[in-house]
């Protein structure tokens, strides 16, 4: 397996790791930088936690509610917002900050810990044969241009990836996914609505080996209506994927809408519990003022954010970088 990894042209501090081995970077993305992205959140709820430790006086128990109250506002949670105000009390009663800024630098420190606690955020596809990534979650989330951005993301990085439109129930859904298949280039396998999902994604991957693609990226639909259904058909999908190509999908990416907040929690854990979800796309970070439910969402449900959408631009995805968004966060 390798880690997929593709920085931002914006940010040409690119990284690799031992034993890791790196997709190309070279080709200039015209990707916004997560700070710009943030605007809304930066500017809205979470700019009043950071306006707090700017103007922060003496750090007395008004001001530990204060911003308590704050955080919760800008959607971090009640259980991880009571989580961090205990224990930045606790260090402060066992070693007094000196000043609002070094309350503020030990919050930074507890928000990356709870991202890096949630898991490594790297796209991990197998070095040899192909790669399958499954993208499910709620109709609306985004799905259908994650797999658009996630296809061109990925070619950029040097794979040629074929799309299996798995969405079935709507026409419109493998209209969309024709669309994003002649705007990037890549093959669209698709059926006519209302064929079985697990049958298309059978024959698709079928058809991505023999014409030899590295990545298979399948689109899923998303009715919340008919819950129990759907979870029984993408557990269903699942095991098809598995049985035509061992060892897939490789990457379970469940898509979220940053502007529902906390709501999205809810859904996350109705997939999770029937689908092996390996990570996260967050979506509409640029629209949402609720950034501040990356730490409830890695914290309550321990998956890590691979991918932020934030845009609606095929080249709006960006992998996600946990001290990077933080950073944003107080810059
Ligand atoms: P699906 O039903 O889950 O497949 O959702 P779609 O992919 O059709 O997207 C629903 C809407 O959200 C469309 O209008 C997209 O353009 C929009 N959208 C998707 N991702 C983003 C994003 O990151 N930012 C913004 N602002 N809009 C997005």
């Amino acid at each position: 397996m390798f880690k997929f990894f593709r920085r931002p042209a914006s940010d040409p501090g690119a990284e690799t790791s031992a034993g890791v081995s790196q997709a190309a970077t070279s080709d200039a993305v015209p990707t916004a930088s997560i700070t710009g992205s943030l605007g809304k959140t930066r500017g809205g709820l979470f700019g009043a936690v950071r306006n707090l430790f700017r103007t922060a006086g003496t750090l007395d128990a008004a001001f530990w509610d204060e911003l308590e109250e704050r955080l919760i506002a800008a959607d971090v949670g009640a259980h991880v917002t009571a989580d961090l105000i205990t224990e930045l009390r606790a260090r402060d009663a066992r070693r007094a900050f000196a000043s609002g800024e070094d309350a503020e630098t030990a919050l930074r420190e507890l928000l990356e810990a709870i991202l890096a606690r949630a898991g490594d955020t790297g796209l991990y596809l197998p070095e040899e044969g192909v790669g399958v990534v499954l993208v499910i979650g709620v109709n609306g989330t985004g799905k259908t241009t994650t797999v658009a951005k996630l296809t061109r993301y990925l070619q950029l990085g040097g794979r040629a990836p074929f799309l299996i439109a798995g969405d079935t129930f709507r026409a419109a859904a493998i209209d969309q996914l024709k669309v994003w298949g002649d705007r990037t280039g890549a093959t669209v396998f698709a059926q006519s609505p209302g064929s079985d999902t697990a049958a298309v994604v059978f024959d698709g991957i079928g058809a991505a080996i023999s014409r030899g693609a590295d990545t298979i990226i399948i689109d899923t639909a998303g009715r919340l209506h008919t819950k129990t259904n759907l979870m029984a058909e993408l557990e269903k999908v699942r095991r098809v994927i598995g049985r035509r190509q061992a060892g897939a999908p490789h990457e379970t990416l469940l898509v979220l809408d940053a502007v529902t907040g906390q709501n999205g929690l809810i859904q996350a854990k109705t997939f999770m519990g029937s689908v092996g979800v390996t990570g996260l796309v967050l979506t509409k970070l640029d629209s949402s003022a609720k950034g501040g439910v990356v730490f409830a969402i890695a914290e309550e449900l321990r998956l890590p954010i691979k991918l932020v959408g934030t845009g609606e631009r095929i080249d709006d995805l960006q992998p996600f970088d946990p001290s990077e968004f933080v950073r944003a966060l107080f810059s």
